[in-house]
């Protein structure tokens, strides 16, 4: 396991409004079903390119606006 640079590690803190920041990069694989974005919101996936952390940006009022994308 590697760990999370220091970019990520304040991605987490974010509020999900926030953008992601330089290193992240979308993932576009599909691997993150997107929810019904007129009801529950959107799901966004990013991978981190310095670190390899995957992040999950999402605008569920029911989930963390941002969270480690479960492996
Ligand atoms: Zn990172």
């Amino acid at each position: 396991m590697i760990a999370r640079c220091r970019a990520c590690q304040l991605q987490l803190c974010k509020s999900r409004e926030e953008r992601p920041h330089a290193d992240l990069k979308a993932v576009v694989d599909g691997s993150i079903e997107a929810k019904d974005s007129a009801i529950k919101g959107r799901d966004t996936a990013y991978t981190c390119q310095k670190c390899g952390t995957g992040l999950v940006n999402s605008t569920d009022k029911t989930e963390p606006g941002w969270r480690k994308l479960a492996a």
